[in-house]
């Protein structure tokens, strides 16, 4: 039986703790799945690479606004798409190369579960390590939806692979992965359905920037909210799949080339048997964790999506960082930083946010001011005739300091990072409008604008 002095399962975040500083220790990394995990091969960056060519096919509908008229010819899907995976696939594939290469490395793509609390099974192998670090991150839910089993359905795990565009789609879901992938196949030219038990869509968000979002995405989809998906059965003749649907308009069927399914991500904990390793999780299946990122067996850590409802590559990261510098250095632990977490949704339009939502803020009692900056109202949203966008600011009325940012409209994934600067370093507000340089006209002065609205 091979023994290791550190064994990680999980290619995604986990890939990046063994560095040169692990080269004296014997190292296996476990991964049942395609080497680098989600945010590489079927997350982050496949999606954001199709939602670039979205955004340009989307333009002509902006353009118009100013003056200027636009016709989208053609959207050559199938060079998109393996201009996507021909960059990523090889990524992927020299990563696992390299990785296997190491000296001190074993690679193992086998799936593992635990035996008891120092020994993991693996494929047809039992391996035993003295620690071990989690990072098997999550996997889409599917739901249990009557007729689910006579489909052929979607996740992000296929869908961005299609062989050709569909004509059409219906999405199950009313989060950011419904979000950004009903923007790019719209923008392609599919036509989307996206259908949402709850009244609005990204119901996570500020509850005015959702609602302003749910309007703005339904001008281009048929977004069909405070509706539940009653069944699915093959379609017309075999083809693709018949919705059935129950909502404000009733009981309707929606026939539709391809159904991609969007209700979430479970983490993988229950896969891993952690049970034996003495390992617990928390009722929602997330593995529980100290502020040193430790679960309940001291010699095993974990990181992001099995870990951290976050459910973010930016948290993983840390945390990987965090849980890397806790294993070269066990009698100087750090603690993983989780005060402000900022997520953005890459759709159209865009949205981001950091901090309390304001009914976060109410709910909590927490004396808050909020204002509201529209894009419209700075030079650049003149010159993009915007009429539907804002920045949205929840600051604790006490310290003046900011609890909550929330954008959406152009650039909002970027345009949030000041305040996410803020509110990381305890800038007041006014220090950060007035303390520097604004460019102008840039889009950023609508952030200035905001600022400068709450108390002094
Ligand atoms: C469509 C989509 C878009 C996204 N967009 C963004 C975004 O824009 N920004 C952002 O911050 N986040 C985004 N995310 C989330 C982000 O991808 C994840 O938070 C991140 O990749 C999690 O990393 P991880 O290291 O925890 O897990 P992963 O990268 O998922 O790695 C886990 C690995 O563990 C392996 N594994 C699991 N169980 C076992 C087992 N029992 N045995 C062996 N191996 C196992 C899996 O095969 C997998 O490779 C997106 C996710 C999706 C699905």
């Amino acid at each position: 039986m091979q023994h290791f002095d550190l064994v990680i399962i999980g290619s995604g975040s986990g890939n990046s703790i063994p560095d040169e500083r692990f080269a004296d220790l014997d190292i296996a990394l476990v991964d049942k799945g395609v080497f680098g995990g989600t945010c590489l091969n079927v997350g982050c960056i496949p999606t954001k690479m199709f939602v670039h060519p979205a955004d340009l096919a989307a333009s002509p509908g902006h353009a118009a606004r100013v003056g200027v008229d636009l016709e989208l010819r053609q959207v050559r899907f199938a060079e998109i798409r393996d201009r996507i995976f021909g960059r990523i696939d090889p990524i992927s594939e020299g990563g696992l190369t390299w990785r296997a290469s190491n000296e001190n490395v074993t690679v193992f793509q086998q799936t593992a579960h635990f035996l008891d609390p120092h020994t993991l099974q693996v494929g047809e192998e039992t391996i035993t390590a003295d620690r071990f670090v989690l990072a098997a991150g999550s996997r889409p839910v599917i739901p249990d939806l009557p007729g689910m089993d006579t489909v052929r359905y979607h996740t992000s795990d296929t869908v961005m692979r299609l062989p050709e565009l569909p004509r059409s789609m219906v999405v199950i879901g009313g989060g950011y992965i419904a979000a950004e992938l009903g923007h790019v196949f719209a923008s392609y030219g599919t036509r989307v359905t996206v259908v949402a038990r709850g009244d609005r869509m990204l119901r996570g968000e500020d509850a005015e920037v959702s609602a302003r979002f749910t309007e703005l995405l339904g001008r281009r989809l048929d977004v069909r909210t405070g509706t539940a998906v009653e069944g699915v059965r093959p379609g017309p003749d075999g083809e693709g799949v018949t919705v059935s649907l129950s909502g404000p308009d009733g009981a309707v069927d929606l026939d539709a080339d391809v159904l991609l399914v969007a209700t979430g991500r479970v983490p993988n904990g229950d896969t891993l048997a952690l049970d034996a390793a003495g390992v617990e999780l928390d009722e929602d299946g997330y593995v529980v964790v100290d502020a040193h990122q430790r679960t309940t067996a001291a010699h095993i850590w974990a990181l992001g999506d099995v870990s951290s409802p976050a459910q973010l590559k930016h948290v993983a990261n840390h945390e990987a960082r965090v849980v890397q510098h806790n294993l070269l250095h066990p009698d100087a632990l750090v603690e993983s930083d989780h005060r402000f977490v900022p997520h953005a949704v890459f759709s159209d339009p865009q949205v981001a946010s950091v901090g309390l939502t304001e009914e976060q803020a109410r709910d909590r009692g927490l004396d808050y001011v909020a204002v509201t900056q529209q894009y419209g109202d700075v030079a650049f949203g003149w010159a993009m005739e915007d009429t539907d966008h804002f920045v949205k600011l929840v600051a604790d009325r006490s310290t003046g300091l900011l609890v909550g940012a929330h954008l959406i409209g152009p650039e909002a994934s970027s345009l949030v990072q000041t305040l996410i600067q803020a509110m990381s370093f305890g800038q007041h507000p006014h220090a950060v409008a007035r303390g520097q340089y604004w460019i102008h006209p840039a889009m950023a002065e609508v952030v200035e604008n905001a600022l400068l609205k709450l108390p002094a």
